[in-house]
């Protein structure tokens, strides 16, 4: 991985008139920025690791990045120990675990599906969604049926000890229209983005939500320009943290527009989040990160606070960086 400073680059922006000039200059405060040349990988938080390796196998034998990041996160959706994603979730206040999931290719097609229970791999449901019918999205117990016509297998959630920690919280919250706790234990989506051998680009979003959100609530991570945005002429951006906020300013979608008008994929992720800054009063607890990649090569992050990493496997190795942020706790 390379860093290197950037180059200043505030006037561009303030002629763009994307950021106001003030903003821009602060785009200078933190660098970081990677290039790799070749198939590379990036996905969020550190159980990312685990799923680069699952969509490396599939990248160095000269697989698709649309199978890498398919099979790259059905490595965290089957993670019994993951809290925040797949089998393993914790469920919504009502106790349902109800997943969103979305997938995206380089040249504009998707698929997603959101509130879906009791399926193991939402990521490939999407999958099917987008390549067997002429949807792009399907919700709830249609998405459901969908999947079950289509030969996925049931999974029973929540799992035990999950539902133990539910019955407990439900005890201890009687309140149904009271704010989830935000923290690191109960949000932490797996967006994965990747380019192949032949500088294809993908990504792929899977989540099981806030912990104990209202039921019916679905997050950034299965709406296409939120949690996932991929465009084969830019880049591909993926975002974590409070969907709220991140479907407010179309996150991902940002990033990649940004990344169109001269944008770096860091400058792209903070921005976005600057904007998310911008247009919310109360940041408590309101942390969002972004994941960025260039057509090519060049990639990058940025969270509003500390604490937000992520995986990059490239042919050199896998490994967890730290993300720049705008602030600490
Ligand atoms: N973005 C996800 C959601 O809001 C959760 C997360 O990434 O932490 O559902």
């Amino acid at each position: 991985m390379k860093r290197r400073q950037f180059i200043r680059f505030g006037a561009v922006v303030g002629a763009l008139g994307l950021v106001k000039p003030s903003k821009a200059t602060n785009i200078m405060a933190q660098s970081f920025e990677g290039k790799t040349n070749g198939p590379l990988v990036l996905s969020t938080w550190n159980h990312g690791l685990a799923a680069n390796e699952g969509a490396w196998a599939v990248l160095q034998k000269g697989g698709t990045a649309l199978d890498a990041v398919e099979k790259g996160v059905m490595v965290t959706e089957a993670d019994l120990t993951n809290r925040s994603v797949g089998v393993g979730g914790r469920p919504d206040r009502e106790g349902h675990v109800t997943l969103d999931a979305c997938i995206m290719s380089g040249d504009a097609r998707c698929g997603s599906v959101a509130f879906l229970e009791g399926i193991a791999h939402p990521v490939s449901v999407a999958r099917a969604v987008m390549e067997k019918t002429q949807h792009v999205m399907l919700v709830g117990a249609g998405a459901k049926k969908f999947a079950l016509d289509y030969g996925f297998q049931q999974a029973k959630m929540p799992i035990d000890e999950v539902k133990k920690d539910y019955e407990q919280w439900r005890k201890e919250n009687k309140d149904l229209f009271k704010k989830p706790e935000i923290n690191h234990e109960n949000h932490d989506t797996i967006g994965m983005i990747a380019m192949d051998a032949n500088g294809q680009l993908a990504g792929a979003c899977t989540t099981s939500g806030w912990a104990y959100k209202m039921h019916g609530r679905v997050g950034d991570s299965p709406i296409i320009g939120a949690g996932l945005f991929v465009d084969q002429e830019v880049g591909a951006a993926t975002a974590t943290g409070l969907g709220e906020a991140i479907i407010r300013i179309a996150g991902s979608h940002t990033v990649v527009e940004l990344m169109r008008h001269g944008f770096s994929p860091q400058e792209a992720c903070k921005e976005a989040c600057m904007r998310i800054i911008r247009k919310h009063n109360d940041l408590s607890g309101l942390q969002c990160g972004f994941l960025a990649i260039d057509k090519d090569g060049n990639y990058g992050a940025y969270s509003i606070y500390a604490g937000f990493n992520f995986a990059k496997h490239d042919a050199q190795k896998n490994e967890l960086i730290d993300a720049p942020f705008d602030r600490n706790w």
